[in-house]
């Protein structure tokens, strides 16, 4: 009897044993399994023959004939997923699946996710693209290279290129980018370049249209890949290249279920593979440019804007400083009159603010009450003047003016969101055309599509965003880019606060300037002292990383040790603290009994900066690894110790995390 190692979709950690007589199965195939009293069918990997000769097993009830067998390095890389971020194979391995295993198939009657384009032929390669190119397709086998170049340098076109050398040596390639840049603008790119090569996975695709990617890719009828971060989980035949565009972006990393973060699994997986693999970024995480440094990476720059363009000049503003004489408080002259200028010479202007709405929270001027979600503990924003909202769990209710807590205090407006900026700015340039991109005004790729089409056919003067405007963009004519409130997010709870702002506001200077006029950005600021603004003006992202790795070496965080993070969650506070202990307990005892008291450091238990979410009091600490060595065990014994998840509570695990809410 045949005997199958199965990982079935379930919440179970271990994968199970099946039989069955079926030639065709072998490692990889899809199948369907009965599972529990009931036995309802779930689906199934076949990972491995076994010989557990163990009596009365059930038999593997069907598989799925038409589809191709996921291939053997892939099943590899999904056992280690599933043991280093700790979820269950089975629910891993149903990542590798279309997503419509059951339905046969069917056209979509959408029409296609690759725009219908001119095609273009390759661009030639400048000589600082050319040497980064040229030494990053002479690798064979494992590397990993990371690509640091300045905002329009043109990695793009260096990307293109070696996916263009991968498919003339009959490979295939995976281009992973963050949700966020999977602007149109990159995506006709590639469309006009590959043609009818190309396939693109996001999550604005429906199942169906995903389903049918996926086959295109599998079934070898495309050639490259073009996805968000869940594009790593398609099977690739002959994967030749995988390329992780913005590799610091933290939206590669998944919050929820298998919290995997996209580009340290693309790592495993190229690893896996022999295939080399590309960081691409104007400003790396820390942990790949300590790996570049350490020489476990390849490190190629590209310096200049790849038309030589001077990156752009970066002025701080100190709003301190600033008082509004007919401007609104956020508006200092210098931005006033850098935008009349703008204006006047028919430049494009973006303004940068992370925040939406009219208003971060409301505040009554009589007994100070601030109005607060009733499920979590945030403040609520003000939209439309008229409506209060939570950004964690959609509660909303009406503003109202008379405050509910006092019933005589009027209730006012504090701060700044997206859409007051907005209402000021008609208010101060009625002439001016302006449009803005938050989420309010953004619900679609369509959206984006109409506003991104508008600003590159110039009838947009005054672009106003959130960090939907930070990154990828390029236009022309946008020469002035100001951040209105930098010290949004300069004192969130988080050892990589400093890391962030650096990256932001990089980031969002880099889209000034980047083609035919010179670019200005303006920072305003209450903090311009901050320590991340002289490298930010300077743009010299190496003085920063260096000084940045030094503290992080000084306090041990990553890349100087493995950080885990162990968070729960209740309806009753007391019950949520008391399991953290607890767990915090065993722990304690565990690190002892393995003699790794000193390799380990706890932070915590404490409440978690966001102490409650949607209804749920939530507590955390932090594991400082120094020393991966039995850690891993040591989590899977906590896993199967059920006293330590009683009912009413959930216990999450979140391997090498980035949020720290
Ligand atoms: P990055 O991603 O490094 O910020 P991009 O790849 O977006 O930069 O390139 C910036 C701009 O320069 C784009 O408009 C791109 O088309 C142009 N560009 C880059 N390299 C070349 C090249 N070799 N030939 C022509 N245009 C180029
Ligand atoms: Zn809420």
């Amino acid at each position: 009897m045949n005997q199958w190692q199965i990982a079935v979709d379930a919440p179970i950690t271990k994968p199970l044993t099946y039989t069955s007589e079926d030639p065709s199965i072998a490692v990889g195939s899809l199948v369907k399994v009965p599972l529990g009293k009931s036995n309802r069918k779930v689906f199934g990997l076949c990972l491995e023959k076994t010989m557990d000769n163990e009596e009365r097993l059930k038999t593997i009830a069907h598989v799925y004939q038409d589809l191709p067998h996921i291939p053997s390095r892939y099943v590899d890389w999904l056992s280690w997923l599933s043991n280093y971020y700790k979820h269950p194979i089975g629910q891993v391995a149903k990542l590798l699946a279309p997503p419509l295993i059951d339905k046969k198939q069917g056209r979509s009657r959408k029409k296609s996710p690759i725009p219908d384009v001119e095609p273009e032929s390759i661009a030639e390669l400048n000589a600082e693209q050319m040497a980064a190119y040229k030494s990053i397709s002479a690798s064979n086998g494992f590397q990993c290279h990371l690509l640091h170049g300045v905002t329009g340098s043109g990695k793009t076109e260096v990307y293109i290129h070696l996916f263009q050398q991968a498919l003339n040596s009959g490979k295939k390639g995976l281009f992973l980018v963050p949700e966020i840049s999977l602007t149109p603008q990159l995506l006709s790119r590639f469309a006009r370049v590959f043609g009818d090569q190309l396939a693109v996975m996001h999550s604005q695709l429906t199942e169906r249209e995903r389903t049918n990617q996926w086959l295109s890719i599998v079934e070898g009828d495309k050639k490259i890949l073009l996805g968000a971060r869940s594009a790593l989980f398609c099977p690739i035949p002959d994967l030749g290249l995988i390329i992780v565009d913005e590799e610091h972006e933290a939206s590669y990393k998944q919050e929820e279920k298998l919290k995997y973060h996209a580009r340290d699994s693309a790592i495993m997986l190229a690893a896996k593979l022999e295939i080399p693999i590309v960081l691409g970024s104007a400003t790396p995480s820390l942990e790949s440019w300590q790996n570049a440094k350490a020489g476990k990476y390849q490190l190629h720059q590209l310096q200049l804007r790849f038309n030589e363009k001077s990156l752009p000049q970066i002025d701080v503003v100190d709003l301190r400083e600033h008082r509004p004489a007919g401007l609104p408080f956020w508006m200092s002259q210098e931005l006033h009159d850098a935008l009349v200028q703008n204006l006047k010479n028919k430049e494009q202007s973006a303004l940068f603010l992370n925040r939406r709405g009219m208003a971060p929270s409301v505040v009554c001027n009589s007994c100070g009450h601030t109005e607060e979600c009733p499920n979590c503990a945030v403040a609520l924003t003000l939209h439309h003047k008229h409506h209060l909202h939570c950004h964690y769990c959609d509660y909303h209710k009406n503003f109202n003016e008379t405050c509910s807590a006092c019933g005589v205090g009027e209730v006012i407006p504090l701060g700044l969101g997206t859409e007051k900026m907005q209402e000021d700015i008609k208010e101060m340039f009625p002439e001016a055309r302006v449009v803005r991109a938050d989420r309010d005004e953004i619900q679609s790729r369509e959206d984006m599509e109409a506003v991104i089409q508008a600003v590159e056919s110039q009838s947009v003067d005054i672009l106003i965003g959130t960090q939907m405007i930070s990154k990828g963009l390029d236009f022309p004519h946008l020469s002035l880019v100001s951040v209105v409130l930098a010290d949004i997010g300069f004192n969130i709870q988080d050892f990589r606060a400093n890391e962030k702002t650096y990256q932001l506001l990089s980031q969002v200077a880099g889209r000034s300037g980047r083609h035919n006029t010179d670019g200005r950005v303006i920072i305003q600021t209450y903090n311009p002292n901050h320590p991340c603004l002289p490298f930010v003006i300077e743009h010299s992202y190496e003085a920063f990383a260096d000084r940045e790795l030094l503290h992080r070496k000084e306090l041990l965080y990553p890349p100087f040790s493995r950080m885990i993070r162990i968070r729960n969650q209740s309806i009753f506070a007391k019950k949520a603290e008391k399991n953290i202990m607890d767990i915090y307990n065993w722990l304690q005892k565990a690190f002892k009994h393995y003699q790794i008291e000193n390799d380990v450091q706890i932070l915590g238990p404490t409440e978690a900066p966001l102490f409650k979410l949607r209804g749920k009091y939530r507590y955390h600490m932090l594991l400082k690894v120094k020393n991966k060595k039995n850690i891993h065990s040591i989590l899977d014994q906590l896993l199967a110790n059920d006293a330590l998840f009683p009912s009413g509570t959930k216990v999450l695990i979140d391997v090498d995390p980035i949020q720290m809410g």
